[in-house]
């Protein structure tokens, strides 16, 4: 009917209504800017909310963000990501049964063997080539994925794609804001350097995750002081084995997972290709040699700073994808990226969706269902936005 060929396939309610898939795309969260004041942060709690909706009530979340400056591949990595959970979730949002996750495929092709080109646009986080900056903010799958974690469980995945920060156009208040709620929000932090860990990095993330402890700390206060609305029973709440609700301990860390993924690393030395073991090692001392204990008294603090914020550290290497790539005018063809590119990228990709590692977002160790989590996004959000 001429009905369904007007309706706009990112307005959801329409097209429930009509009982049309809408297109899986990213939505924006958390914008910034309005007509008359361009700093202003705004939260679509809507958008959140019909996302959340997807998972089932009472089920675990991972949330993964990706925060860094601009046009350091935030957004083409996570289009990579969505086309590793196509190939090896469980199933998807909209399946009811569930879907072999076979890797390995009839063809014997490896999942990204299976990607001929990587969109740019439809189906993909907007990634881009030219100079162009994208507008700033938030922006999270419409769809969550479902992978099985260790103890059986299956967990929903959603990933969060940040724009804007550090390019000399949005204040450092909008960074830390933006920079700030997706650590609270996220379950894995993925902080995208270019070609090595600077002291600055080390530093604006001392600065910005302290701003985000306290915004938690306040909060958490917050809640502690409408003790009657806490201990009320929420739908969908979080109930162990046991049926007690899990408890909270206040000794663990405000933020989980926090991870340095360098790109365009040179310095391997590791010379076989495929020796991704070997280059994992190298990742691993870099680490431990960035964050080795500094004499001098700032060096030492930035890094307790770090270190007291986030329950887990870590650091992952991605080498330069190829030239085809960084072209204007590349549009996503995967055979002309670089073959070292693509066996890091994999290792990565088994890595983030492991199910011995993934970890639903807890607060102080306690885990959240999808309920909660929406309550918990709001309520800081809202912080963000006075
Ligand atoms: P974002 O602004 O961080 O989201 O960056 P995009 O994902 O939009 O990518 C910006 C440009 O960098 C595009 O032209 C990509 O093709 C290119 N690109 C993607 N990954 C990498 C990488 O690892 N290294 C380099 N040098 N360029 C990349
Ligand atoms: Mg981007």
């Amino acid at each position: 009917s001429s009905s369904k060929m007007t309706v706009d396939t990112n307005d959801v309610d329409a097209a429930d209504d009509l009982d049309i898939e809408p297109t899986p795309s990213a939505r924006q969260i958390v914008s910034v800017g309005t007509e008359s004041d361009s700093y202003a942060f705004t939260f679509h709690e809507e958008e959140l909310n019909s996302i959340l909706a997807k998972v089932p009530a009472g089920w675990k979340v991972c949330v993964i963000s990706v925060v860094g400056a601009f046009r350091t591949g935030k957004s083409f990595l996570l289009s990579w990501f969505l086309r590793y959970l196509e190939e090896n979730c469980v199933r998807k949002s909209d399946e009811n049964s569930a879907n072999a996750a076979d890797d390995t495929n009839q063809d014997g092709k490896k999942w990204y063997e299976r990607v001929q080109t990587l969109n740019q646009h439809e189906g993909s986080f907007d990634w881009r080539g030219g100079k162009e900056r994208n507008t700033t903010g938030m922006w999270m799958w419409s769809e969550p994925y479902f992978l099985p974690r260790e103890n059986g469980e299956e967990v929903a995945i959603l990933l969060v794609d940040t724009q804007g920060m550090f390019d000399h156009e949005t204040t450092v208040g909008l960074t830390a804001a933006i920079f700030g709620l997706s650590t609270l929000l996220s379950s894995y932090q993925i902080y995208n350097v270019d070609k090595r860990i600077q002291e600055d990095n080390l530093q604006q993330l001392a600065l910005f995750s302290e701003y985000g402890r306290m915004a938690f700390e306040a909060e958490e206060k917050a809640a502690a002081m409408g003790v009657v609305e806490s201990n009320e029973e929420v739908e969908g709440s979080n109930v162990n084995k046991e049926g007690g609700a899990e408890k909270a301990d206040p000794k663990k860390a405000p933020f989980q997972k926090i991870q340095f993924l360098i790109r365009d690393w040179q310095n391997f030395d590791t010379e076989d290709e495929t020796d991704i073991d070997g280059m994992e090692a190298e990742m691993q001392s870099y680490l431990d040699h960035v964050l080795a204990e500094r004499a001098a008294s700032d060096l030492k603090e930035t890094r307790e700073q770090i270190t007291s914020c986030f329950e887990e550290l870590s650091c992952f290497m991605m080498t330069h994808p190829g030239f085809a790539v960084i072209k204007n005018k590349y549009t996503g063809d995967t055979s002309q990226i670089d073959s070292l590119f693509m066996n890091l990228l994999d290792r990565y990709c088994q890595k983030v969706f492991d199910s011995k590692s993934l970890q639903p977002k807890t607060v102080r160790g306690r885990e959240l269902s999808a309920v909660e989590l929406c309550t918990y996004i709001k309520s800081y959000a809202q912080m963000f936005e006075e």
